[in-house]
């Protein structure tokens, strides 16, 4: 084959970017370039950009096909990108450039980057997970793309009204997405719903046939993911559903056109919106199309760009390499088996060989309530052909499984990838599992928990396949791009290396105890809290002091991460304060953010609580000036950006055994805040690096929670009856000291906490916790104390990179390896 290399022509000079840039606002936006605003030149710019981003993907797709290189896909129904341009900017090492271009041009590139809508292709921890894999996989000049869903809608805007959530549409494309390319041309054809037909070859052999079968068509935009230094240019695909022109004949022939072609814009709706939560299964029919969707358009790409370079199918696996985020796209096991099987007609047990080892699965979450499960009779309707291969697969593996545990029938029924209590429903983590080579948790804590408590039949069947690969966050988007102040300091300190080798940032260990660059640190701390307060007063009209405590809890509320325990800490505050004259050595400012699912009833009343607490807080004269609690709405990558970064004290305060490994820990360390924190997810590597005297810990560990909930003997009445705080904070929720004009509204909270075995502890880690936040209070009170501990918690959190992460991946589960120019 002829080794083709494409030359880049796009020069990245002050001149030749402003004279694109200006062809750009004649040429594609049809704008003279006096009428153009501060919108137009971010398009503008980004199409500039784009044109560099394309020719350096080009160069990089011939680079991977030059060597043959395996490559890796991530399958994900969710992405988390936040805005594309600073980032890519960024990367591409232009954004000083850029920003002087933009002055001389009179615009302040400030604005114009803040004028990008977020793509919020996704809810929380999971989504930009994703993200952040991207990011690193093309810094490493690795082989690696991810694969989605172009939802239309992404995750709903939150606006506050009341102290009640109200959702809003996110119509994200609004102002167009100038960095992504449409494909047209290699868009695919998916069939679904339909009958399968049992006949026979002429050889006698059993030929299924898929017949009936409705379609949808997908096509792909590849938004451009750049690695910094801007050597490797790989991509998000992301698949969006158009209806095929193929109309349903009987309704056509009985002459209704506008209803045929009604039915086919339907098929639309699948790549429409995105669903709204995360750690919840939905057994929604859209949403198992929309699995369905990602895993078939995503095979079908991937195959064909492998047959463009090979014959056989033997050798797949060498090649490709399928990393499954969570059981959502689970069903490429069986989609890839039915190609195999059906369409390329090879022998089922090669076929399965070929399968497991091209698919890795990764696990996000132990909450119960979180594991998919499909209604046999859903997977019936939509995917006739798939359920018979699920059926299959089961059949033949658990014939293994009985015979390796003969008269165990109880191990066949738990390990069965059908479950028959009920209506019968297949488990989709089974499937994962058992389709998979490989099957990752996302820290040390819950990956010992993925083998003892979620799959411990599995684990004593193949010990092997089971590993941990601890999550990260990119330093590129969560220091670099959104801390300016600080990484110039880190910069200076250290050297640039710490960009693309984190563990770099160790050298600052050296300086923890020198009192002018504590001086400095504390200097570019304080101005992102000046810049922070600037935005709450502006967005919220409260006044906020830099010099007071930065206390954050952002995050999705969910009863699990325990924004109750905070609320409850804050009450407890204020009755010192009002009650028993007892102040605080440090004023604090409370922070909030986040979004509670639409149908989550108890996370949107906890919304309300904050909000409710806020109101009594900040206007009592006792108070105002020593405690402030504002909640800022519509959690996003972009507003994560500027809270993160002004944080002095990270709130990670799950109940143990709950939150896989968060991320949100690791971005906020990461800019020097200190973490009070339990014994859960990844904070116990965090803890681990930074040193016990650098990280508040408190609270039960995983097995005490565990061992007192199983045992049913959590009686959070005599922690009450014992703990003279509780009585009182508890009380003061039941006379209405925080919902004055609305009795009782908040009653269930004290119903709930005093349930018999409430599930998340809240007030078995009560005293614990006002404990370690008495610790923090005093603490900060020591300024160079406080810098010290903030220093060392950068310096760090080396491990806590996902280009860590990635390399790990990359040797132990895909075997794919740089591919350098
Ligand atoms: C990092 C991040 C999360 C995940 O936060 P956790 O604290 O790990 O739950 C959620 N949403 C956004 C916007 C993020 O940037």
């Amino acid at each position: 084959m002829s080794k083709s290399s494409f030359t880049i022509k796009k020069k990245n000079d002050r001149k030749s970017l402003t004279a694109d840039i200006r062809d750009h606002v004649v040429y594609s936006l049809s704008k003279e370039a006096e009428a153009a605003n501060e919108r137009d030149m971010g398009k503008a710019l980004s199409l500039a950009l784009r044109d560099r981003l394309v020719e350096r993907m080009i160069q990089t797709r011939d680079r991977y096909r030059n060597v043959k290189a395996k490559r890796m896909y991530y399958f994900s129904i969710e992405y988390l990108l936040g805005r594309c341009l600073g980032n890519s900017l960024c990367n591409m090492e232009l954004l000083d450039l850029c920003e002087d271009i933009f002055k001389d041009m009179g615009y302040d590139l400030d604005e114009v980057r803040a004028s990008e809508r977020d793509p919020a292709l996704g809810n929380g921890g999971l989504g930009r997970l994703a993200a952040c894999f991207l990011d690193s996989l093309a810094t490493l000049d690795m082989p690696g793309c991810g694969y989605g869903i172009h939802y239309e809608y992404g995750l709903f805007r939150q606006s506050i009204h009341d102290g009640y959530q109200k959702e809003l549409a996110d119509y994200w494309m609004m102002e167009g997405m100038p960095l992504q390319l449409e494909r047209p041309d290699q868009a695919v054809i998916i069939p679904l719903y339909g009958k399968v037909v049992n006949t026979v070859t002429p050889d006698g052999d059993y030929l299924p046939m898929w017949m009936d079968w409705d379609d949808i068509i997908g096509v792909p935009y590849d938004i451009p993911i750049v690695g910094y230094g801007g050597k490797t240019v790989n991509y998000l695909r992301l698949f969006a559903a158009r209806a095929s022109q193929n109309f349903d004949m009987e309704i056509f022939n009985h002459g209704d056109y506008i209803r045929a072609v009604q039915r086919k814009v339907e098929s639309e709706m699948v790549s429409k919106v995105l669903y709204p939560t995360e750690s919840v299964s939905f057994g929604k029919e859209l949403r198992l199309v929309q699995e369905y969707f990602l895993v078939a358009c995503g095979l079908r790409d991937i195959t064909r760009r492998f047959l463009a370079q090979n014959d056989d199918f033997d050798e797949f696996a060498s090649y490709v390499a399928i990393q499954l985020n969570d059981t959502h796209p689970a069903l490429t096991v069986v989609e890839l088996m039915r190609f195999l099987v059906d369409e390329k007609r090879i022998q089922w047990g090669k076929a399965w060989e070929i399968t497991r080892a091209t698919c890795a699965y990764t696990n996000h979450t132990l909450l119960p309530e979180a594991l998919e499960q499909w209604s046999v009779s859903l997977l019936e309707k939509v995917l006739p052909r798939h359920l018979q291969i699920i059926y299959e697969i089961n059949k033949r593996f658990l014939k293994k499984v009985a015979a390796k545990y003969p008269g165990d029938s109880e191990k066949v029924r738990r390990m069965s990838l059908v479950t028959e209590s009920g209506s019968k429903k297949v488990r989709m983590a089974n499937l994962a599992v058992i389709g998979s080579h490989s099957v990752n948790g996302v820290s040390a804590l819950h990956s010992k928990l993925v083998k003892t408590r979620l799959f411990p039949d599995f684990y004593e069947l193949e010990p092997g396949k089971f590993n941990n690969k601890t999550n990260g966050v990119t330093p590129r988007r969560w220091l670099l791009k959104s801390n300016p102040v600080l990484a110039r300091l880190l910069t200076d300190a250290v050297g640039k290396e710490w960009i693309t080798d984190l563990s770099v940032l160790k050298r600052l260990d050296a300086y923890a105890q020198d009192s002018e660059f504590k001086a400095l640190f504390m200097k570019a701390k304080r101005e992102n809290k000046v810049r922070l307060g600037n935005f709450i007063h502006s967005t919220l009209s409260i006044n906020v002091s830099p010099d007071s405590i930065f206390d954050i809890q952002a995050k999705r509320i969910h009863e699990y991460k325990r924004q109750l325990l905070n609320v409850l800490h804050i009450m407890h505050m204020y009755i010192q304060i009002v009650d028993h004259g007892n102040e605080p050595l440090s004023p604090r400012t409370f922070i909030f953010a986040g979004k509670a699912a639409p149908g989550y009833w108890e996370a949107k009343q906890i919304i309300k609580l904050i909000h409710s607490v806020a109101d009594v807080v900040n206007n009592n004269p006792r108070t105002k000036d020593l405690l402030k609690v504002a909640f800022i709405p519509d959690y996003r990558v972009s507003l994560a950006e500027k809270i993160i970064p002004a944080c002095d004290l990270s709130e990670q305060i799950s109940t143990a055994g709950t939150e896989a490994s968060g991320t949100g820990n690791m971005k906020f360390a990461m800019n020097g805040a200190l973490t009070i924190g339990t014994y859960d997810g990844a904070n116990i590597e965090m803890l681990e690096e930074v040193g016990e005297d650098n990280f508040y810990l408190f609270g039960l560990r995983q097995e005490e929670v565990e061992q007192t909930l199983t045992a049913h003997s959590y009686r959070p009445r005599e922690v009450y009856n014992n703990s003279f705080e509780i009585r009182q904070v508890l009380g003061a929720i039941l006379e209405n000291r925080f919902s004055p004009d609305d009795h009782d509204l908040f009653r269930w909270i004290v119903d709930k906490l005093l349930a018999e075995n409430e599930q998340y502890m809240h007030l078995a880690d009560f005293q614990s916790y006002i404990n370690t936040q008495g610790m923090v209070d005093k603490d900060y009170a020591s300024k160079q104390l406080w810098a010290q501990k903030a220093i060392l918690n950068t310096a760090r959190m080396g491990k806590f990179s996902t280009d860590r992460t990635m390399q790990e991946y990359a040797e132990g589960i895909w075997n794919i390896k740089s591919i350098k120019g």
